[in-house]
C-alpha cells in the first residue's frame, strides 16, 4: 500500500497534541494490532482531523437549502474527499480479512480503531468507503452474493461508485421482531413479484442509490416463523417502486441520503436476484449485523471523544466566566470529564475485546460482548454529550456545536439494528440460564459451610442471633439483667 502521506504530528499542535492514534491504543489491544494498522491508524486520524472535519460544515453547506436540492445533492467535496482518501490508501478497510478477500486486509480491532476516528465526522466514513449502510450490504454481497451479484453491485461498491439500502422495518408491523416483517414476495414464473411498503430506508434519498436489499414474506404458511422470510435485490429504478417520502431524525432530514419510505407495487424482480435462496432471509440479516454492531460502537466512542473536546474546549474558553471563573474552575465541571473519561475508556475495552474475540473465531463466538456494546456505548454517547451540551449552555442545544445533531444522532442508536430492550431480553435470557447452577450452587455452599463449621466443633450460626426474650432479661422499669442476655 502506497501512503504519501507525512505521518508528523497533527499540523494544529499546542499541548496535549503530542500524542498520536497508534500510541494510544488501549494497551490490552496492542499484541493485535499490526505495524501496518498502526501505520494507517495515524493516517486516518490526521485525514479525519484536518482534512474531513473542516469539510463536515462545507459538505452541508454544497447539500443546499431547498426540498429539491437537498434531495438530488451530490456535493463535489465527497468526490475530492474520496479521491484523497483512495490516494492515502485508506478505503475499505471494514471488510475483515480473515473473512474477506475484497477488503483492505484489517482486521475488526484494527478497523475498529479506525472507526473510533471516522465517527468524529460526518463525512469521514463515506469518504473512506466505510459508510453505513453500505459497509453491512457490501458485507451481504461478499457473504452471499453469487458471482453475477457480485460483479453487479459489489464492484462499484467497493469503488465507491454506487450506494445502497437495506429495507427490512416497516410502518404496519413492530419490526424489532422481524417474524412480524410482512411485505410480500411471490414466485410467479421465472419472477419474483413484491408488494407492500417499508420505512427508514437509510440511504435511499441519495440518487447514487442503486440498490435495495429487501427482506420480505416468500412463504407466509411455512410452519418454521424463521423459514417465512427472504431476501432480494431490487434495482433502485424497477417500475412499482415510489419514494413516497422521507422521514426526519428530530427535525434533522439527514439528506442527501436521509431515511425514506417506500412503497412496493407489483415490483417485478428476476429469480436470479433472491439473495443465498427463498426461506434464508434469518441467515441473512443475522450474517449482516455482527461485525456491524462493533463499528458503529467505535464510531460512537469517536463521537463520545469529539464531545468531551468541545467540553474541554467551552471549559477553557477565556471569554466565557460564570460567577468569575472559567468553567474548569467550577468543581462539578471537572467531575463531569472525569466520569466522561472512564465511561468512555470503559467502553472502548469492552468494544475492542469483542472486536478481539470475532478476530479470534467468529460473530458467533461474541454474540454476548456484540449485544453488550450495542446497549452499552450509544448510552454512555447520550451522557456524555449531554455534559457537554450542558457546559456550552444555549448554545450546546443550537446549531452553532455540532453536539445536538450529534446527540439526535446518537439517540437513534438505542432503536437502530433493534431497541435496546431486544438486545438486553436476549442478554438477560441468555445470563438467567446460569440461574438454575446459582441457585443450587449458592445452596451447596451454604451446607458446606455447616459441615465445615462442624469439622472444627462449632455449630454455624448467624453472628446476630440473639435468642432473646424480654420477660426474662427486663425488669419491665428500665433495668436490664446483662448477666442473663
Ligand atoms: C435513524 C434510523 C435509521 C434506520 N435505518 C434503517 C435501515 O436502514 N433499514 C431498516 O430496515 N430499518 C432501519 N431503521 C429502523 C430500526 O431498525 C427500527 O426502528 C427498529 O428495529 C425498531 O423497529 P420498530 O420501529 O418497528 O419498533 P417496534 O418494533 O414497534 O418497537 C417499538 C418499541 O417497543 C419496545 N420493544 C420492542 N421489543 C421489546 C421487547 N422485547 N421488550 C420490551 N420492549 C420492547 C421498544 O421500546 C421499541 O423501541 C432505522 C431507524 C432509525 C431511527
Amino acid at each position: 500500500m502506497s501512503v504519501p502521506y507525512s505521518l508528523e504530528e497533527l499540523t494544529i499542535g499546542g499541548k496535549g497534541s503530542e500524542q498520536k492514534a497508534s500510541d494510544k491504543i488501549p494497551f490490552i489491544a496492542r499484541p493485535f494490532v499490526s505495524e501496518r494498522a498502526k501505520k494507517t491508524l495515524d493516517i486516518v486520524e490526521k485525514f479525519v482531523e484536518e482534512e474531513c472535519i473542516p469539510a463536515d460544515t462545507v459538505y452541508q453547506q454544497q447539500v443546499g437549502t431547498s426540498k429539491q436540492e437537498r434531495w438530488s445533492a451530490h456535493p463535489p467535496i465527497m468526490d475530492d474527499l474520496k479521491k484523497r482518501a483512495k490516494e492515502l490508501g485508506i478505503w475499505n478497510m471494514f471488510l475483515p480479512k480473515n473473512h474477506f478477500k475484497e477488503g483492505a486486509g484489517f482486521s475488526n480491532l484494527e478497523y475498529g480503531l479506525m472507526a473510533e476516528f471516522l465517527g468524529k465526522s460526518t463525512t469521514a466514513s463515506e469518504a473512506t468507503n466505510c459508510a453505513a449502510p453500505d459497509t453491512g450490504n457490501m458485507e451481504v454481497f461478499a457473504k452471499y452474493g453469487t458471482q453475477e451479484q457480485k460483479d453487479r453491485w459489489l464492484k462499484p461498491l467497493l469503488a465507491g461508485e454506487i450506494r445502497s439500502a437495506f429495507l427490512m422495518t416497516e410502518p404496519e408491523v413492530a419490526s424489532s421482531d422481524a417474524t412480524n416483517i410482512a411485505l410480500t414476495i411471490t414466485k410467479e414464473g421465472d419472477e419474483y413479484v413484491l408488494n407492500g411498503q417499508k420505512w427508514w430506508s437509510s440511504g435511499a434519498g441519495d440518487s447514487r442509490c442503486q440498490v435495495y436489499i429487501v427482506m420480505g414474506k416468500s412463504d407466509p404458511k411455512n410452519s418454521n416463523v424463521y423459514k417465512q422470510q427472504s431476501v432480494i435485490f431490487v434495482p433502485f429504478d424497477t417500475p412499482g417502486i415510489t419514494i413516497h417520502r422521507m422521514l426526519s431524525v428530530m427535525g434533522f432530514d439527514d439528506a442527501p441520503h436521509g431515511h425514506g419510505h417506500i412503497t412496493f407495487n407489483n415490483v417485478r424482480v428476476p429469480a436470479a436476484n433472491i439473495c443465498l435462496g427463498e426461506g434464508r432471509g434469518f441467515e441473512v440479516i443475522q450474517g449482516r449485523l455482527g461485525p456491524g454492531r462493533i463499528h458503529h460502537a467505535m464510531r460512537s466512542i469517536g463521537a463520545a471523544e469529539k464531545a468531551l473536546e468541545f467540553f474541554l474546549a467551552r471549559m477553557n474558553d477565556p471569554r466565557k466566566k460564570p460567577f468569575g471563573k472559567q468553567l474548569y474552575e467550577h468543581g462539578v465541571m471537572l467531575d463531569r470529564v472525569a466520569h466522561s473519561r472512564i465511561e468512555i475508556d470503559a467502553s472502548r475495552l469492552q468494544v475492542l475485546n469483542a472486536a478481539i474475540m470475532i478476530d479470534s473465531k467468529d460473530a458467533k463466538f461474541a454474540l454476548k460482548e456484540i449485544a453488550e456494546a450495542k446497549i452499552l456505548v450509544p448510552d454512555m454517547l447520550l451522557k456524555v454529550l449531554d455534559r457537554a451540551m450542558q457546559a456550552y449552555g444555549g448554545a450546546g442545544v443550537s446549531q452553532d456545536t455540532p453536539l445536538a445533531n450529534m446527540w439526535a444522532h446518537g439517540r437513534t442508536m438505542r432503536i437502530v439494528d433493534g431497541p435496546d430492550e431486544v438486545h438486553a431480553m436476549q442478554l438477560g435470557r441468555n445470563e438467567n440460564k446460569r440461574g438454575e447452577y446459582c441457585l443450587k450452587k449458592i445452596e451447596w455452599q451454604k451446607k458446606r459451610a455447616v459441615e465445615m463449621a462442624e469439622s472444627y466443633g462449632m455449630k454455624k450460626m448467624d453472628p446476630l442471633q440473639l435468642d432473646r426474650e424480654w420477660s426474662k432479661v427486663h425488669d419491665g422499669k428500665g433495668n436490664v439483667d446483662k448477666a442473663k442476655l
